[in-house]
């Protein structure tokens, strides 16, 4: 195969212009930008250099427009492809610098040894596929893949960028993956690769091609000291890092879901979930041990400060002027960090940061209590009546536990006070209509069977149910969103569980309640 190896628009001596200007040439034997290789190989070449600088890392470099593109591993790199290794691309090398080897100078850049760990040429993998890309383009669109002929690496390699870099941060993290083929190997033992990502309850129609391929870390490895103290080419990441941990533990007992298949499915719906989250003060339902008779649970309000830096935080007291530091879910590196940390709810406000005192949307929320699920339906219709006569849009979703939700976006002038009016008003003539199955009593002895319409809850500080959440029940069900056409009397909830709902939201255009994110 025939592997394009320079492009004409990038000329080495501007790629190396960050190269020449960390070094000092009169103190390190480093290679200057306008050092000639020594000798040409006809195939791209790659090397890997073990460095021992402050910190001890591995700098992985393959050949492309003239230069060494390069990226510093702080691990050495693993022919294991459960084993994802971070990357952080450094600036490009000059050709010649494959041959270094030795001392850098104390006080100088990158100051250490540098050893040659392996060497050798290498295919460009991405130039045979349907869109065959040169190397360089592969790093521009953050997936590179390449067949290494070295002594160590042999086989098939992934880099793929990933997407937690701050603002700031000059320094592409990516991931060095060993592919799976012939030159595999295993470093953990008997226990099969991924044979605990799949999603055993129910039926085989559940298990994805998505779960068995999921990175076991999230971002990167756990830097040890702050990134202002790296004084190599290694900029130490800045700590939007952490490892999932017990994955294998069985967080719903009732349906052998665990809480790696909770991790799976917060990150599969994350694109649906996210934009219901995002910019709104949370409160987790934590369950550290997962959903079992006795295991703790609680309502968690203010962010522990030992929560990473960049989990963000939003100070708004409590209805009794308590401070609280809400945490804000805004992407999916900080959903996974919660979710890990045993969340397994999300609760927002109904309303976003920037316009804390108006709801996005109106929520009737019906709690059947002892009173059968037909008359939910029964009461969910006659709000959708009435919103549909007024010509305002309306929504329903299973509350995910035993209720529906009914909500319409708030386009009224207005904030919580008016929104919650206008619902009481919407509410008030179906309960008077429908008194023998509905009512409006807060004190569960005064419903006397009947359905809970609730509508106070659109108030500034309290929090609902969003969908797409898992909740604390024994079958690991989801607030899901339904048609109007599915709200019959036969409807029942429970059916929507993790891994029959999973298929079902994949299967999704696009989020039928994407109106209630907007104001
Ligand atoms: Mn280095």
């Amino acid at each position: 195969m025939a592997t394009p190896r320079r492009s004409k628009a990038a000329p080495a001596t501007r790629l190396l212009k960050a190269y020449d200007a960390k070094r000092d040439f009169a103190k390190t034997a480093e290679p200057p930008a306008t050092a000639k290789p020594r000798k040409r190989s006809t195939e791209p070449i790659f090397v890997v250099q073990q460095h021992h600088a402050s910190r001890l890392h591995w700098d992985f470099r393959l050949e492309a427009d003239g230069v060494l593109k390069s990226w510093a591993v702080p691990k050495e790199p693993s022919l294991d492809p459960i084993v994802k290794r971070l990357a952080v691309q450094v600036e490009d090398h000059p050709l010649a610098y494959a041959n270094f080897k030795g001392k850098i100078p104390q006080g100088e850049y990158g100051g250490g040894t540098v050893y040659l760990w392996d060497r050798g040429t290498y295919t460009n993998l991405m130039a045979g596929k349907g869109k065959p890309l040169t190397l360089s383009e592969s790093i521009d669109a953050g997936h590179v893949e390449v067949d290494l002929h070295g002594e160590k690496l042999k086989g098939a390699f992934n880099l793929v960028r990933i997407h937690n870099r701050r603002a700031g941060d000059s320094k592409p993290n990516w991931l060095l993956i060993k592919a799976k083929d012939a030159n595999a190997s295993s470093s953990r033992g008997p226990q099969p690769a991924g044979g605990s990502a799949r999603v055993p309850a129910k039926s085989s129609k559940t298990t994805d091609r998505k779960t068995d391929q999921r990175a076991k870390t999230r971002g990167h490895v756990k830097p040890s000291v702050p990134a202002s103290q790296a004084t190599d080419d290694v900029l130490v990441p800045s700590a939007r890092s952490f490892e999932f941990t017990n994955e294998d533990k069985i967080w719903f007992p009732e349906v052998n879901v665990t809480k790696g298949h909770v991790i799976q499915y917060y990150e599969a719906v994350a694109p649906l979930l996210l934009p219901h989250l995002r910019d709104r003060p949370i409160t987790l339902e934590r369950l550290p041990d997962g959903v079992r008779d006795g295991a703790p649970r609680f309502w968690q309000k203010n962010t522990p400060a030992h929560y990473p830096s960049w989990v963000p935080r939003f100070a708004f007291p409590t209805e009794r002027g308590k401070p609280v530091a809400y945490t804000l879910v805004n992407d999916v590196d900080v959903l996974l960090y919660l979710v890990n940390q045993g969340a397994l709810t999300f609760h927002p406000f109904l309303s976003r940061t920037a316009s804390l005192d108006r709801p996005d949307y109106v929520l009737f929320d019906l709690d059947p209590g002892d009173a059968a699920f037909a008359n939910v339906v029964k009461i969910a219709r006659a709000i959708h009546a009435a919103l549909d006569a007024a010509g305002t849009p309306n929504f329903v979703k299973t509350s995910g536990k035993s209720g529906l939700h009914v909500m319409a976006p708030w386009a009224q002038p207005g904030g919580y006070d008016a929104a919650r009016a206008w619902a009481a008003g919407v509410a008030e003539p179906v309960v008077k209509r429908l008194a023998k199955l509905a009512t409006t009593a807060r004190l569960k002895s005064a419903r006397g069977g009947r359905v809970y319409l609730d509508v106070v809850q659109n108030a500034l500080g309290h929090h609902a149910v969003p969908p797409y959440v898992l909740r604390a029940t024994p079958t690991a069900t989801v607030s899901t969103p339904l048609d109007w056409d599915e709200v019959t009397p036969k409807l029942d909830p429970k059916k929507f569980d993790l891994p029959r709902v999973l298929p079902r939201l994949r299967n999704l255009q696009r989020d039928p309640l994407l109106a209630l994110t907007t104001g």
